[in-house]
């Protein structure tokens, strides 16, 4: 039977399988459950862990400014992140917990049905396009399926550590504004 996503969500709260779960507290995903676009990063930081919710630190701050820099909010899009606890000094994620907790991600996308994916970065990227760079295909539309399309961006706290990704990642959004107009995907009302 199909999961809601609060049921879905309940069975990734009571799930042992990430080791990371022994040192950090789980951030599920959040924000409108019938989006058009999610939003995914690569695995909640230091301001998240604290808090149990994903994009809210500098990055986050950061990622809601240029959502609202194309007429959208985030209550009106879904984000998530493709690893649910945050790895520790904030490392990178490895191969092994990505693949994990990836599961749990397209159970979410499934449930969701969205027409636009936004990988932030390469990390959440590489799950959904194999073989490409995010510095090849930042602000291109990639097709992924008949009904969904995947967007690719950079990091925001990648823009925010260096200074000439930030107006490339601001000029990338208005690229997806001009790729959901064209597509007629519009915010909720
Ligand atoms: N970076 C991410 O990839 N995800 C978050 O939730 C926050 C920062």
């Amino acid at each position: 039977m199909q999961h809601t996503l609060p049921d879905l969500q309940e069975k990734l709260k009571a799930w042992d399988g990430c080791a990371l779960k022994k040192q950090s507290n789980i951030v599920l995903g959040e924000g409108n459950f019938e989006a058009d676009i999610i939003f995914i990063g690569e695995a909640p930081g230091k301001k998240e862990d604290e808090l149990g919710r994903p994009f809210v630190g500098a990055s986050g701050k950061f990622l809601d400014d240029l959502i609202d820099s194309i007429g959208w909010c985030r209550s009106q899009v879904y984000i998530s992140n493709v690893v649910k606890y945050r790895p520790p000094e904030n490392r990178d994620p490895t191969t092994e917990e990505k693949n994990l907790c990836m599961p749990w991600l397209m159970m979410e996308i499934g449930i969701i049905k969205p027409k636009v994916i936004v990988p932030l970065g390469r990390h959440a990227l590489g799950n959904f396009c194999t073989d490409v760079s995010i510095s090849d295909v930042h602000g291109i539309a990639q097709k992924y399926s008949d009904d969904i399309t995947i967007f690719p961006l950079y990091h925001p706290a990648a823009a925010l550590h260096n200074g000439g990704l930030r107006q490339t990642l601001k000029d990338d959004f208005q690229k997806l504004k001009n790729f959901l107009d064209e597509a007629g995907v519009s915010p909720p009302s």
